[in-house]
């Protein structure tokens, strides 16, 4: 199907249900049943099996048309992560059960992989699932999960075999965030919000019809998810000056008595960088075309951390005594992360986790090293040991 046939198709859908007069969850089934939910999908599963690169045609033929979007950032941890592992791992029957709530926006999910004793080292990882019959009973304690407030479901990956070594013995699975062995309490960050948690789980029931892949292959699945976790991060499309660097020009132009020599050098070197970064990340959505997301994800991921990093530091210097102030330190249970409806001091704290989050800077430049560069690797002395008989 070319671009032109695209845009029929979109048309059908406009006449057929006019956005103006839909209900909105009705307008998102009847476009996911079309196959214009995200067209490099298969048909049958919100897509029509073409290339990634025709999915901005939809995208502004709707948005032109007034259409409403299916609110992408509440639901990003489905899209981005939840979404390709399923379709790369699921059974066709959990591809349907899955993924047309889930890009719809119906169900809300989350990522329960890291513990309190596992997090670089996620192999390592210490949630226990036994199964029972033909359920698997889980207990353990989950961290810095992202939206688990408002979540439905969520990929969890468990240990399911401690006399292998650590990465063997895991398993993958979709949880009921609603089952009564899942207890949730918020965990307050340094803006002051609590848009994570840490995530009790007591006996919480999965069906063995719930997992994701082979038992014990979870840390091949868990791998997928978080190349994709990193690309979703790193390597979205955007405009020239948009994100970081928009907040900071804005701010550069419309108050000229605060630039400095110093700050246009900084200002300058920030906007370089985030264009190298947006042109390298318009290649990596290439090659994403034509298959599984690679390392290229982390390096990507590596560099977005970085210049938010610098040019939210960048915006509160710039703004002197103005770059102090902040709009409110009282806990929200935000749904998102909003960069740029809120002040340069948010963007400043919130942006140092993004050197954490998806995996740390340095891990990724392990990665890179390793994958990319093809230097030695780490040196991993626990690799054939049981995980039962390694130190915690
Ligand atoms: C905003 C935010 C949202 C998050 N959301 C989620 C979520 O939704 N779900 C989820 O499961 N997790 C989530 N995380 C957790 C995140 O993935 C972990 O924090 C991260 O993987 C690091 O693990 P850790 O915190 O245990 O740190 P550790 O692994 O204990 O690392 C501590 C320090 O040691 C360094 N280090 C560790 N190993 C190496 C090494 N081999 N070489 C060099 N340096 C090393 C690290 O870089 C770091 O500086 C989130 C984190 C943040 C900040």
């Amino acid at each position: 199907m070319d671009e032109q046939a695209l845009l029929e198709r979109v048309a059908a859908l406009l006449a057929e249900h006019p956005p103006a007069s839909t209900e909105t969850m009705d307008f998102l089934h009847a476009r996911f049943d079309a196959g214009l939910a995200w067209v490099h999908f298969p048909e049958g599963l919100g897509g029509l099996g073409l290339p990634r690169s025709l999915q901005p045609v939809v995208e502004k033929a709707l948005h032109a048309a007034g259409a409403p979007d299916n609110d992408p950032r509440r639901i990003g941890i489905g899209l981005g992560m939840a979404a390709p592992t399923i379709l790369a791992f699921g059974t066709d029957e959990q591809k349907h059960r899955y993924l047309r709530p889930l890009w719809c926006g119906e169900e809300v999910w989350c990522q329960l992989f890291s513990e309190p004793g596992a997090g670089s080292d996620l192999a390592g990882l210490a949630t226990r699932a036994v199964l029972d019959g033909d359920t698997w009973i889980v207990n353990g304690q989950k961290v810095w999960t992202s939206s688990a407030h408002i979540a439905d479901r969520a990929i969890i990956i468990v240990r399911t075999d401690p006399d292998q070594p650590k990465h063997a013995g895991l398993s993958y699975f979709v949880l009921d965030m609603h089952d009564p062995g899942v207890e949730v309490r918020p965990l307050r960050q340094i803006t002051g919000e609590a848009e994570f948690n840490e995530v009790f789980l007591t006996d919480a029931r999965i069906p063995d019809a719930d997992r994701l892949g082979e038992v014990g292959e979870g840390w091949k699945v868990a791998n997928a998810t978080l190349s994709s976790e990193r690309v979703a991060i790193g390597g979205s499309a955007f405009p020239r000056e948009f994100g970081m660097v928009m907040k900071v020009a804005e701010t550069w132009r419309t108050r000229p008595e605060l630039r400095t020599a110093e700050t246009h050098e900084r200002l300058l070197r920030g906007w370089i960088d985030t264009e190298v970064a947006r042109i390298t990340a318009t290649r990596l959505r290439q090659k994403l075309a034509a298959g599984v997301p690679g390392p290229e994800g982390s390096a990507m991921k590596l560099s977005f951390a970085r210049i938010n990093q610098q040019l939210s530091a960048l915006e509160v210097d710039l703004l002197g005594d103005d770059g102090l102030r902040y709009d409110s330190w009282e806990m929200r249970r935000p749904t998102h992360v909003d960069f740029f409806g809120k002040d340069a001091g948010y963007r400043y704290l919130r942006a140092k986790g993004n050197s954490i989050e998806g995996g740390t800077s340095e891990v990724l430049r392990n990665v890179v090293a390793e994958r990319v560069l093809g230097l030695p690797t780490e040196h991993r002395v626990d690799k054939d040991v049981p995980w039962k008989d390694l130190p915690r």
